[in-house]
């Protein structure tokens, strides 16, 4: 077969790029993909009337990319309820952080660290290296009690990462930038929110219908023939200016796109290239899914509690999806989502189902003051994991776009942010230049 363009991976990176692809003109597109469902990681699970995500749960929109890559895609989606309630369990209690930053009002941090945290605006040190940790970074700006704990949320909300092995430029761009522009997050934050346009909404969460997955699903039906499921890639080489693409199919194709992560990208090219991708660091996730009559599983209203440095927990956080996404769970009933295991708990993968089940049972009766008797429980094991953009990551990227062949692409959450708003923003630059050559 011979195309314009060969996608490799039919997660949201690929179809996203596939889709913008055909928005800009470009039809002769093939998305290829060893698993025989679209989605990838974002494959939602539906079972007993429960919609269990096990990757992205929710969208922060509107997004300049996003917004029209999810319009282009025909996708359905609808504002989460209350997600802006957040709590987060901490000092032996769970306390309410949101919608407005309450963190100073909260039980989470001590009264000498609130105050510390008070005078980021006036703090102008340096970093002490160029590519400092997201722990280090935010305790330089608001003090070791509040940063620290800011740090371990951030981290393990986003990237259920280690704050102090991941890089604040890579991980948490826009932190940095408040602080090169203004000297200061809070007056950065302050700086931006005045310069922006009256009547400009502010992102707010929300969610597809019919599952994350129905956005890969909406792809797929746009793309018809041009979407190959259960296509299992071996290796892509550029002969005569012409690349090929080999494995269960063979595929010809002028740009080559791969939408995989990047430990799977390696074992498609050679050489330098390969052995960069090789260094890529995950960290391994499980996600637990407890599902039960309400009065059962009684949840706040709001998105969810995160498990503060002190918690002691392998539980990362609990979402409360049938509170701000209704239709997960049935009538009556509530459906709990877990993250557990990250960079700080890596054994966890390791653990069979009824040690994990057990434990994190134990920790959300502990953090919502419940008794949960789960009627639904299902587990998703994330072995291959979450990318970590640890200090290095920005200059390691560079090195391997260097080392890229022209019309030749590497896309999704493995390497210019992890979430599905940064991959839809790489899928609109990707298919602007391939339209453009
Ligand atoms: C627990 C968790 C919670 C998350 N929550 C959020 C959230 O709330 N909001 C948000 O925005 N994001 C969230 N994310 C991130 C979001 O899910 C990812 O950004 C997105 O799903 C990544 O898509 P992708 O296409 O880059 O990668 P993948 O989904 O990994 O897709 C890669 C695809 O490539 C295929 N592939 C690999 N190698 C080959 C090969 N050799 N041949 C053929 N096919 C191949 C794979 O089968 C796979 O389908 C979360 C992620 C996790 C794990």
């Amino acid at each position: 077969m011979k195309v314009r363009v060969a996608v490799v991976g039919g997660g949201l990176a690929g179809f996203f790029t596939a889709s913008e692809l055909m928005e800009a003109g470009v039809d002769d597109v093939v998305v290829l993909d060893r698993n025989d469902q679209p989605g990838g990681v974002a494959r939602t699970v539906k079972l007993d009337g429960y919609e269990l995500e096990p990757a992205a749960g929710a969208l922060l929109l509107p997004k300049p990319d996003l917004t029209p890559v999810l319009e282009h895609l025909g996708a359905e989606i609808v504002p989460a309820v209350d997600a802006a309630m957040r709590y987060v369990y901490a000092r032996g209690r769970l306390n309410v952080l949101g919608p407005s930053p309450k963190v100073m009002f909260s039980h989470v941090v001590s009264w000498p660290a609130k105050f510390r945290a008070l005078a980021e605006p006036f703090i102008r040190t340096k970093p002490a290296s160029s590519d400092e940790s997201v722990d280090a970074f935010f305790r330089r700006r608001f003090g070791k009690g509040m940063g620290g704990t800011l740090a371990w949320l951030a981290a393990n909300g986003v990237f259920a990462g280690d704050p102090t092995r991941l890089s604040a430029r890579a991980a948490f761009p826009v932190f940095s930038a408040l602080e090169d522009e203004a000297g200061s997050l809070v007056l950065g934050g302050m700086r931006r929110a005045r310069k922006r346009e009256p009547g400009t909404p502010r992102a707010k969460s929300h969610v597809p219908v019919g599952g994350i997955s129905a956005l890969a699903e909406r792809g797929a039906e746009r793309l018809g023939e041009r979407y190959r499921p259960g296509v299992t890639i071996e290796s892509v080489r550029r002969t005569n200016g012409t690349w090929t693409i080999e494995g269960s199919e063979s595929v010809e194709a002028e740009h080559v796109v791969l939408a995989v992560r990047p430990s799977d990208a390696a074992t498609l090219v050679n050489g330098e290239l390969a052995e960069a991708l090789n260094r890529a660091i995950s960290a391994p996730a499980v996600i637990v899914g407890l599902g039960a009559e309400s009065k059962r599983l009684p949840l706040l209203p709001g998105f969810g509690a995160l498990t503060g440095p002190d918690a002691g927990t392998i539980s990362l956080g609990v979402l409360f999806e049938s509170s701000y996404a209704p239709h997960r769970a049935p009538a009556g009933h509530s459906l709990a989502k877990v993250i557990a295991g990250g960079a700080n708990h890596r054994d966890v993968i390791d653990w069979d189902d009824d040690r994990i089940i057990d434990t994190v049972q134990a920790e959300v009766a502990k953090i919502l003051s419940i008794d949960p008797d789960p009627s639904f429980v299902h587990l998703v094991r994330h072995r291959t994991g979450i990318p970590q953009y640890e200090p290095g990551h920005r200059a390691w990227l560079a090195g391997i776009e260097g080392l890229c062949e022209p019309r030749f692409h590497l896309t999704g959450w493995g390497y210019r942010g992890v979430g599905v708003g940064h991959v839809a923003t790489d899928a609109v630059r990707i298919a602007k230049d391939i339209a453009a050559a």
